[in-house]
């Protein structure tokens, strides 16, 4: 296949788990795979040998300077830019047919918004930008004839079983959950838990923030609202349920009680190839499921008194408006006190509550309310947090 047939993706978060699965997917598939930019946030020399293994034409470094890397960082044929607004310029770029969005937390909201507003075809991995604006996202994709494909590999996975019947025949999406490192520990042995606990992942090898999220089951708590907006249905047709060994990815299940699943092993190089590839399948490098030896896989309800975050994910995903962004911009500051040692894993969701009730909820926000809602959450967060080392936290409209 010639160059001018080669699918010219535009790759955000290049330096990231996502982002180096894609990597490695574009490596099996140069015949008809190539990068047009490769952005990333700080990590500029990760950046450079990417683009010296890959030639795009662009790289995008969000958060540096042009004085903060040796002039000679990149290789010559590669333009190096800076700042968010040359991100959504890439992204928007009619030199590009396809986007990955794979920067972590609400900060992948503005390249996929301009992704979405040039038309393109987007490759979702960042749930956060429809837990932050779902409705606004979606109603800009239609507007614009842009097509949003789920990467995250639940809604893959539902994507895929969604293809075999009518939205009408839906009855049921059901998200799996591994359950997390901590699947089996009591509350008191979860007041204990360490930042480094909880960044040992049983089953996905992923960023640390998605890591903290999966131990908290915060991650499957924002996957609700992912799905909530992204199939538009219903948060009464969402269901959770734990399977540790994380290879049946999702499943739906339609009117005559039939349930569609996919299975693979867990690794995200498959559901990134699929949002590349669709409506095709191709070979690829991913590992296949060996059903010559026998597999055990286990279906248990979540325990919601252990893993209250999911509870807000259900609450959320019903009340739609500005919760989604509150929620997410409370976890993000809450996920990286915890990391910084300034939080208990328990806090993460007392905290996430506590300011999701505190906000002024409106139910049609503009983006620039939801903007100011993120920005509001973000400080409440971080006083919660000095609140609670030095008392009792509070949080209300004026503390
Ligand atoms: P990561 O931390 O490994 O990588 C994040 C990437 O985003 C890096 O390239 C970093 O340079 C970039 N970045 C960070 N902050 C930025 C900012 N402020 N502006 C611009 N770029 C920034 O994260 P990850 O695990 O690859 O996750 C990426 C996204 O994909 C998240 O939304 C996550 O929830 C989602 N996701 C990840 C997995 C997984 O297996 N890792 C699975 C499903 C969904
Ligand atoms: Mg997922």
């Amino acid at each position: 296949m010639g160059s001018a047939t080669k699918r010219r993706i535009v790759l955000m978060g290049a330096t990231g788990s996502i982002g180096t699965s894609c990597q490695s997917v574009v490596r099996t598939h140069r015949d008809s795979m190539e990068f047009a930019a490769l952005t990333a946030h700080s990590r500029w020399q990760e950046l450079a040998r990417a683009c010296e293994e890959f030639h795009p034409r662009t790289a995008v470094l969000t958060g540096l300077s042009p004085q903060d890397i040796p002039g000679n960082a990149f290789p010559s044929t590669v333009q190096v830019l800076f700042g968010e607004e040359a991100l959504a310029e890439q992204a928007a770029s009619p030199d590009n047919d396809f986007v990955l969005s794979s920067i972590v937390g609400a900060a992948g909201l503005t390249g996929t918004w301009a992704a979405l507003e040039a038309g393109k075809t987007v490759g979702l991995a960042n749930k956060e930008t429809l837990v932050v604006a779902g409705p606004l996202v979606m109603r800009l994709a239609a507007e614009r004839g842009a097509r949003l494909i789920p990467v995250d590999s639940e809604h893959s996975a539902i994507f895929q079983a969604l293809q075999c019947g009518r939205d009408k025949e839906v009855e049921r999406l059901i998200l799996t959950a591994s359950g997390g490192p901590f699947r089996n520990r009591s509350l008191s042995e979860l007041a204990e838990v360490t930042p480094a606990d909880a960044l040992a992942h049983p089953t996905w090898a992923m960023g640390p923030k998605i890591t903290i999220d999966s131990a908290t089951l915060m991650n499957k708590a924002l996957e609700l609202i992912e799905a909530r907006w992204l199939f538009q249905q219903p948060a009464e047709k969402l269901q959770v349920v734990v399977h540790p060994q994380s290879i049946v990815h999702s499943m739906v299940e339609f009117v005559d009680g039939s349930i569609l699943a996919q299975l693979s092993p867990p690794d995200m190089r498959l559901p990134v190839q699929y949002a590349l590839t669709w409506p095709e399948r191709q070979a690829g490098a991913c590992p296949r499921l060996d059903l010559t030896q026998s597999i055990g896989l286990t279906f248990d309800p979540p325990d919601l008194e252990r893993f209250p975050a999911l509870n807000l994910g259900f609450e959320v995903a019903r009340q739609g408006g500005t919760a989604g962004a509150v929620l997410n911009a409370a976890n993000e500051v809450a996920v990286s006190r915890f990391l910084q040692g300034e939080l208990s894993f328990l806090d993460i969701a007392r905290l996430n509550r506590s300011i999701l009730s505190a906000h002024d909820y409106e139910a049609d926000p503009s983006l620039s309310v939801v903007l100011r809602l993120d920005r509001w959450a973000r400080e409440e967060a971080h006083h919660w947090t000095s609140l609670k080392s030095h008392s009792q936290p509070c949080v209300s409209r004026t503390c």
